[in-house]
């Protein structure tokens, strides 16, 4: 099923995943989509080269995914591809059954080719591409805060808004606070555009990551939650209450302002989904999908 389908029966449920790197990884990962699988999401998407990272797992892991009874969404990046590259793959997801495809830039890995060897220099590029080609609808990436390359706020929101008119729906970039969402929304409006934008949840359980990660995005990380998670020290189990309540609150939060559903980045765990899921569906915030009790 398509996600503009998906959306239009109401606020849908998503889970990130990324391809793992290691033979530890495609144990925790194949788990993982076990126990998420369960509460029979909306669909599931698999990250493609992110930060560097290997390409090759995740076509793999989409078909684990649609083996499991979930739509699997991939991710393509126009990072250091030729046309024919591409084409090849779109075919495979097409082959596989997929209907929903991320189109995105791509993270430049920093020791890879310059990014001038691109076939397609931006996303919106990707997009006519795969849709020349194939009947996927096609999202995009969004960036509340604003991309951190971009030349101004104002050029950013116009090629946003741009490539938001060329897209079936976009998932945004995480952030921490709910008014990010609702600004970026808004001038979205102003230009004219309704494409559906799913906010991008990020449970934040770790302080140094998150921090790092803020900062190569451009997203603010606000102090007063930092605090609160460095106040929990090593303590893990601590972390995550941490991490979960504050992903619940913006969930809740978005839910209510309308928006057309949430995807958690799971970072391949199963936990702190669970979790956030789990309370946004006890707080009536969430319909339609049902969670395993507390073990
Ligand atoms: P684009 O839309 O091409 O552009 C990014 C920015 O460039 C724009 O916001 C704008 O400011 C500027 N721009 C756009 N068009 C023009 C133009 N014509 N002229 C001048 N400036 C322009 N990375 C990965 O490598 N793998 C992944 O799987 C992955 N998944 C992601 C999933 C989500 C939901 C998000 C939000 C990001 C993901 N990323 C991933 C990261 C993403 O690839 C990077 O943030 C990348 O730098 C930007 O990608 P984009 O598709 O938004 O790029």
């Amino acid at each position: 099923m398509t996600i503009p389908d998906l959306i239009a029966q109401g606020p849908t449920l998503s889970f990130e995943f990324s391809a793992p790197r290691d033979a530890d990884g495609e144990t925790r990962l194949a788990r993982t989509l076990e126990r998420l699988a369960a509460i029979k999401p909306s669909f599931m998407s698999v990250t493609y080269g992110a930060g560097g990272s290997t390409r090759g797992p995740t076509a793999e892991v989409v078909e684990r995914i649609q083996r499991l009874g979930v739509n699997a969404m991939p991710h393509l990046t126009c990072v250091a591809h030729t046309r024919e590259e591409i084409a090849a793959l779109v075919e495979r997801y097409r082959v596989d059954g997929v209907e929903n495809l991320l189109a995105l830039h791509g993270d430049i890995p920093a020791d890879g080719p310059d990014h001038a060897t691109n076939a397609f220099p931006w996303a919106i590029d990707l997009v006519a591409f795969v849709r020349e080609r194939t009947h996927f609808a096609i999202g995009v990436a969004a960036h509340p805060e604003g991309h951190p390359r971009a030349e101004s706020r104002a050029a950013d929101l116009d090629h946003h808004a741009e490539k938001l008119r060329a897209a079936d729906f976009a998932i945004t970039q995480f952030f921490f606070d709910l008014a990010h969402y609702e600004r970026f929304i808004a001038e979205m409006a102003k230009r004219g555009v309704t494409t559906p934008v799913i906010p991008g949840i990020m449970p934040p359980t770790n302080a140094e990551g998150i921090a790092r990660m803020s900062a190569a995005n451009g997203t603010d990380f606000p102090a007063a939650l930092r605090a609160r998670l460095e106040a929990c020290g090593d303590d893990l189990d601590a972390r995550r209450e941490v991490a979960t309540d504050a992903a619940t609150r913006l969930g809740e939060g978005l839910l209510a302002a309308g928006a057309p559903g949430i995807q958690l980045y799971t970072l391949n765990f199963s936990e702190p989904a669970l979790t956030i899921v789990r309370n946004l569906v006890e707080a009536n915030a969430l319909a339609g999908f049902s969670v395993p009790a507390r073990s």
